[in-house]
């Protein structure tokens, strides 16, 4: 079929509407075939069947949102469940890890038995006190014949002698006398120190197994797991016998008739006039352990005995040695030697540790104390010629300057008067200590016992010495609690005598 063109249309205006030569007439295009005429049902049938597909197109888009968006929570819905599972996993673990870092404790029992045949038994917390394995001795006592007079507060376990004319009075009585709630106790007359507090547990006194192996002869204290087993040793010599004796020397020393002072003259040192001396009630300390044996020693009754001064101006010379060195038994005990100090500031210390633990500082101890001219000037020779090391350009002065801003020069150190000691519980001394609680403890009770901290800190300027958390000096209670209540360092307390 064969279509004939009309004639273009002009314009309304006249103009010709511009068309390129040659350029295809779309109208005109034989390829564009003109529509044809078709019959209602046929032209139905398509849109119908055009409407279905955009229909099923539809439904094909809604189903592929419905997926996409069952996909998405089903996501969600894992990822919750992983996060309550680990969350379940977590808990399970921590609940396992502090369960096994702490365990229930399980009670045990630990058995004693008597000459191997009677046996009591005590709960594993009766048994052990701060780790020291306690013995029912009341009840050791009636088995082993002693006779217990006393009461609550103070027993006394006497061994008769066998011979009723001979048992009192003679001499020949031995006792020990264990007091309430403390680690004095008396063996024949001679205070001594037990390793932990006598307990009283309904009427029983409970007390350190090693008592028994410390000061008594004639019976043997064996422990295997958790049986003790206490038993007479029958000798050929002594059969059957049973006694109280001090086998060491842990006995509280008497007081000395007459202390050696050293070859200083205390005279030459007396206590600045401007600070007010402590009144006789201020002195009255109570303490939470039983300290009166160290009373003494801690407030001695010549108060300016120990008032020497040494520091860069005030020397002692290369002879001095005290006389009085006592070994220190709160000495740390890292294969270092036994520090020693006079016997007032040892035992002053001494007193000084027991309330320490009792108050719940177990870990100081002490690292340095007397330290002989010798030793010091070794020290001193030793850090001068690791200055030089560090830095080589230092002449030996030099070297000797910059040590001395950290120890003392031979001479002036405090250490070999015997009355000072370097404690703490770090590595090494270290001004870290100043935070530790156990410093706290010392700032507020060392002038109890008769110490001062020697080198504070704000005081530099006037001691010399950069503050040192750790170094004591021993100068009586008196004294230390005028120095402690005023704030003063040794120095601005002590005048040269003649100021
Ligand atoms: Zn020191």
């Amino acid at each position: 079929m064969q279509y004939n063109p009309q004639p273009p249309r002009r314009p309304p205006n006249g103009h010709r509407r511009p068309m390129a030569q040659g350029a295809p007439n779309p109208r005109a295009n034989p390829q564009n075939p003109p529509r044809v005429r078709r019959d209602a049902s046929q032209d139905y049938a398509r849109r119908k069947a055009a409407y279905e597909r955009q229909m099923a197109e539809k439904r094909r888009r809604e189903a592929r949102r419905k997926r996409k968006v069952q996909i998405f929570w089903g996501r969600v819905l894992v990822f919750f469940v992983i996060l309550l599972l680990l969350a379940v996993v977590a808990c399970v673990g921590f609940a396992l890890y502090f369960n096994h870092s702490d365990p229930p404790p399980e009670p045990t029992t630990i058995r004693y038995t008597f000459n191997g045949d009677d046996s009591i038994s005590l709960a594993e917390d009766k048994a052990y006190l701060g780790g020291v394995l306690y013995v029912d001795f009341s009840d050791l006592a009636s088995r082993f014949g002693l006779v217990a007079v006393g009461g609550a507060d103070e027993m006394r376990f006497v061994i008769p002698t066998g011979d009723e004319t001979d048992s009192r009075g003679s001499g020949s009585e031995e006792d020990v006398i264990f007091r309430r709630d403390s680690d004095l106790s008396t063996v024949n007359g001679q205070d001594v120190r037990l390793s932990g507090p006598a307990v009283l547990h309904g009427e029983h006194y409970l007390v350190p197994a090693d008592f028994i192996t410390e000061y008594m002869d004639g019976i043997a204290l064996t422990r295997e797991g958790n049986t003790v087993s206490i038993a007479r040793t029958y000798t050929d010599e002594i059969p059957d016998a049973l006694a109280f004796t001090l086998k060491r020397a842990a006995a509280v020393d008497p007081l000395p008739e007459d202390t050696e002072l050293g070859d200083i003259d205390p005279g030459a040192i007396i206590p600045s006039t401007s600070v007010p001396g402590p009144s006789e009630e201020d002195l009255v300390v109570t303490f939470l352990t039983d300290l009166s044996a160290y009373e003494e020693y801690m407030n001695p009754a010549d108060r300016n005995a120990y008032l020497i001064l040494v520091n860069n101006d005030n020397t002692v010379d290369e002879t001095h040695k005290p006389t009085d060195l006592t070994d220190l038994a709160d000495t740390r005990k890292d294969g270092r030697n036994v520090q020693q100090m006079r016997l007032y500031a040892a035992k002053a210390l001494e007193a000084l540790y027991i309330e320490m633990r009792a108050a719940g500082y177990k870990d100081v101890s002490v690292t340095s104390a007397y330290r002989s001219y010798a030793y010091q000037t070794s020290l001193f020779n030793m850090y001068t010629a690791n200055e030089m090391k560090k830095d080589p350009s230092l002449t030996l002065a030099q070297a000797q300057a910059i040590t001395a801003t950290y120890s003392a020069r031979p001479g002036t150190s405090e250490h070999q008067t015997g009355l000072c000691c370097d404690m703490h519980n770090l590595g090494a001394a270290d001004v870290a200590f100043a935070k530790k609680e156990a410093y706290t403890w010392l700032t507020e009770n060392a002038w109890k016992f008769g110490f001062i901290l020697r080198f504070p800190q704000g005081k530099e300027d006037i001691t010399g010495i950069s503050f040192e958390p750790w170094h004591y000096r021993y100068v009586g209670r008196y004294h230390a609690k005028a120095i402690h209540d005023a704030g003063l360092c040794l120095e601005e307390y002590l005048t040269p005598a003649g100021n």
